[in-house]
């Protein structure tokens, strides 16, 4: 394994688990802390997902260093720790303390950090993160209920997390290539400074920052550096192109699960809805008992088909307030997600293996329902959004998307990407 990677949040780690697949690695995904007992086959790069970006430190470095131990043991030859683009964190952490505990696990003495991703507007420059043409302090970000971002000054947002000396690698170090980067971390070392927060304007300084960090135990940073280490082991011939097995498209009816109510889902049901089958899903009726959810169980299995069929709780702003207001707001997402887990095992029951399902935290409750813990990163439907194949237990086709994300026609694009 060439990389193994700890990501502190899910869509971080398939933000990840995609550009690293993007460059040529082939990844693999496991959500959440593995278990001792997880074999996944060989990859180029692991990517784990936990959710630990808003916990307790105490807890983030538990389970960091829990992945950690997995991963080591499965034989990856450097850690990358992915964090937020934005560097979603407080004072108490969890970048600093994490990354801190993650270095002394590995004997290791200094590390790098940067979120920057140009091509998604993340910027640093001079240690001043960038989130497109504002300042972080100035985006939305400072807003944030959970980690609101008020400082853009990144050496002084980790030094604020971590007992260990932070520095910059700057501009010109970046923009003059790896080998000044390479000097500069070594006179950082030299001087005891623990964590360096490394400027990036432009893709070609992630590929000198990517050069110069592959021997470091420990890098991290957003999808952006990711890219960087990926492109420096495509460059070195690390990676063997075309080595990993095409994925293989499951032979199997497809249906769709959408429990997102995002504008962006909501358009893209409305674009199939005249083309494939579609069953809608009702709060108030799946509260009155088990016919409702029953009845979408006998509508679908006679349609399982050639055709993609579709079941969703998708439904405009005013039906999710009416069931707001009759069931209340966790109880209406409670009874979705229970409707959706069903379907989800009994549909498997009846061979289903192929399933798009819209909304994060829908995509979360058929996984577990599912039974899925690693999934195989394949092509990309649309940006961030690819199609995974999962590789512990049984076998299963899954795009898991997040509200807002793709296109009008990403479920069409869906099976064209893999028909
Ligand atoms: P997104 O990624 O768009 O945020 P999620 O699946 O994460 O989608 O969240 C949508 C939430 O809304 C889920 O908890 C889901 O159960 C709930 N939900 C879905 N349909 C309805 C509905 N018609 N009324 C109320 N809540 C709904």
């Amino acid at each position: 394994m060439l990389i193994g990677c700890i990501a502190d949040d899910l869509t971080g780690a398939t933000d990840l688990g995609v550009t690293l697949a993007r460059e040529g690695l082939s990844v693999t995904q496991v959500n959440g802390v593995p278990g001792a007992d997880l074999q996944v086959p060989q990859a180029d790069a692991v990517v784990v997902a936990l959710k630990s970006r808003t916990n307790a430190p105490e807890e983030a470095v538990a389970w960091s260093l829990a992945a950690l131990d997995w991963l080591r043991k499965q034989g990856a030859e450097r850690i990358y720790f992915k964090v937020c683009s934005t560097f979603d964190s407080t004072p108490r952490g969890n970048i600093g303390p994490v990354a801190e505990a993650l270095l002394t696990a590995l004997d290791a003495d200094f590390t790098v950090a940067t979120p920057a991703y140009p091509r998604n507007g993340r910027t640093v420059y001079l240690g001043h993160l960038f989130v497109g043409s504002e300042l972080l302090s100035d985006s939305g970000m400072r807003n944030h209920p959970l980690t609101p971002m008020t400082d853009a000054n990144l050496v002084r947002v980790l030094a604020a997390q971590t007992r260990g000396r932070v520095e910059l690698v700057s501009y010109a170090d970046v923009e003059a290539g790896a080998e000044a980067v390479a000097a500069r971390i070594t006179a950082l070392r030299a001087n005891g400074v623990r964590h360096a927060v490394l400027d990036a304007t432009r893709d070609a300084h992630l590929e000198a920052a990517g050069a110069a960090c592959l021997d470091l135990a420990l890098t991290t940073g957003g999808a952006g550096l990711g890219m960087g280490l990926a492109r420096a082991l495509v460059a070195q011939g690390r990676v063997k192109r075309g080595a990993q097995a095409r994925l293989p498209v499951l032979d199997s009816p497809a249906v769709l699960l959408s429990g997102s109510c995002s504008g962006a889902t909501l358009a893209q049901i409305d674009a199939v809805k005249n083309d494939y089958p579609g069953f809608r899903l009702e709060p108030e009726k799946l509260a009155a008992g088990a016919a409702h959810l029953d009845a979408a169980l006998a509508w679908a299995y006679p349609k399982l088909g050639e055709t993609p069929i579709l079941l969703y709780a998708s439904a405009p702003p005013s039906s999710v307030s009416q069931a707001r207001d009759a069931l209340g707001q966790a109880r209406a997402a409670q009874l979705v997600e229970d409707a959706f887990r069903r379907i989800a095992r009994e549909l498997a029951a009846k061979g289903v293996r192929r399933f798009v399902v819209a909304g994060g935290e829908t995509s979360g409750a058929v996984v577990e329902a599912l039974g899925v813990r690693a999934l195989a990163i394949g092509p990309e439907i649309a940006p961030g959004v690819p199609w995974t194949w999962a590789v512990a237990g049984e076998p299963f086709q899954l795009a898991l998307k997040s509200g807002n994300f793709g296109g009008p026609d990403f479920f069409r694009r869906a099976f064209e990407v893999a028909a």
